[in-house]
Parts: structure tokens; sequence; C-alpha cells
């Protein structure tokens, strides 16, 4: 079951020197469990920001992330690396597979994290979804663009997180694989919610929904599908 995302007038400020940036202000949004959701905007407008406090990688100046009924705002930093490790799946641009471990060995990583044995001895499995079976022992230097970033969904999906957040994540890939693994995301949204942050309109337009973002305020909402 996907996740269920409340945020509520959320900001953020950055110190430069004695000034402050605000990169967000008075974000407000609810996105539906399942729903597949894009949001885009300029360069600097604040998509990334929004995505890393989503996910609980950093905190809002004010305002509140709740998921699942779960404010997230509110935890401490070990309840939310654990509500983080066992309900959001992150995906980067530049992937961030660990270089020493192999493909399978990467995708393992988030549910040795938990003790979730179990569920490690799926990553395989996991693998061969993605088209990458014939890849389980390669590391992600014998790996192409497209491939790691498979490789990075599968690990993102392993612990079935109920959230599933991705930041352009086709963004260094030629249009061919960028392709292959957009659908392999949106296939995730069968047990995830699906926030993925694009300048593509063409993912764009086959969300659900796309939020557009300028000057850290949200600018625009274009519902595609009634979800
Ligand atoms: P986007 O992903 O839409 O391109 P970001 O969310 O990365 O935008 O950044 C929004 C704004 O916040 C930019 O102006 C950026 O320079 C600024 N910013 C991001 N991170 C920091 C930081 N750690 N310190 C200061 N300013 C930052
Ligand atoms: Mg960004």
């Amino acid at each position: 079951m996907g996740g269920h995302i409340e945020v509520d007038g959320i900001g953020r400020d950055y110190r430069d020197g004695q000034a402050k940036l605000t990169v967000l202000d008075g974000v407000d949004l609810e996105i539906h469990p399942n729903e597949i959701v894009a949001i885009t905007g300029p360069s600097g407008s604040g998509k990334s920001t929004l995505l890393a406090l989503l996910a609980g990688l950093d905190r809002p100046s004010r305002g509140r992330v709740t998921i699942d009924g779960v404010t997230i705002t509110e935890l401490d930093e070990d309840a939310l690396s654990r509500f983080r490790g066992r309900h959001i799946g992150f995906i980067f641009q530049s992937f961030q597979l660990i270089d020493t471990l192999t493909a399978v060995e990467n995708v393992r990583v988030p549910a040795e994290l938990l003790g979730d044995f179990e569920r490690a001895g799926e990553a395989a499995a996991l693998l061969e979804r993605v088209g990458l079976g014939h890849r389980l022992t390669h590391f992600p230097s014998q790996l192409s663009g497209g491939e790691m970033q498979r490789v990075a969904i599968a690990r993102a999906s392993i612990v079935q997180p109920s959230v599933l957040l991705a930041d352009e994540p086709t963004g260094n890939l030629d249009s061919r694989a960028g392709e292959r693994v957009l659908e392999l995301l949106f296939e995730r949204r069968d047990t995830a919610t699906v926030v993925v942050v694009t300048h593509d309109a063409s993912i764009a337009e086959r969300a659900d929904r796309e939020i557009r973002l300028a000057d850290g305020r949200i600018a625009d909402v274009i519902e595609r599908r009634a979800s």
C-alpha cells in the first residue's frame, strides 16, 4: 500500500552570511496513496529541497511533513532514520551505488540494515525483474548508466517502502535508458506512492499530477488523471 503524504506550511531557509535565503515558503501539499506526482520548475526553484524534506533527509525551518499519520518532522534522529529505512526509498540522479559492492550486494543493503534477511534474499529476483539477471555480480563501474539506475531502483524497492522518491532519475541517461528507468519506476505504484522531480515535460505529462514550483512556492498544479 502506498503512503499518504501531508505537507503543512513547510518552509526552508538557509543562512547566507548575514542574509537569510528562503528557498521554500508556505508549501502545502497532499499526495494520495499510490499516486504518481511529478515536481517540476526551473532550476533553483526548490524541487530537490522539497524532495529531501519529504524523505526526512533534511529538516524544514517551519511546518510539518506527515507520512501515514506519522509526523516525521517531529521525530528525533534515531526514530527518523528508522522510519526512513522502512518506509522511504530514494533514487538519486547520480545513482549513489557503493562502488565496492556488486549489484546484488548493493540491492541487499537496505534490507540488511533492517536485519530483514528474508527480504535481502530477494535481491537477485528484484534485479531480474528490472532486466539485470545477467549482471548480478557486476560492480557499478562495469555497468552502464541505465543499468546503474535500474540497480538503484531495485535497491530503493527491496524493503517495499510505501514512498518512493526520485530526484531527476533520468538526468544522466540517454532517452532510451531513461525511458526504461521511468517505466520501472512508475510500475512501483502498485505498492508505493511515487514522487519524481524532473525538468522533463514528457515525464511530467505521464504523472497523475504535476506540481510546478517557482521561487520556493507552488505556482501551479496540473491534474492529468483522476486519482
Ligand atoms: P532545484 O532542485 O529546484 O534546482 P534546490 O532545491 O536544489 O533547487 O535549491 C533551491 C535553492 O536553494 C537554490 O537557490 C540553491 O542554491 C539553494 N540551496 C540549496 N541547498 C543549499 C544549501 N545547503 N545552502 C544554501 N543554499 C542552498
Ligand atoms: Mg534539484
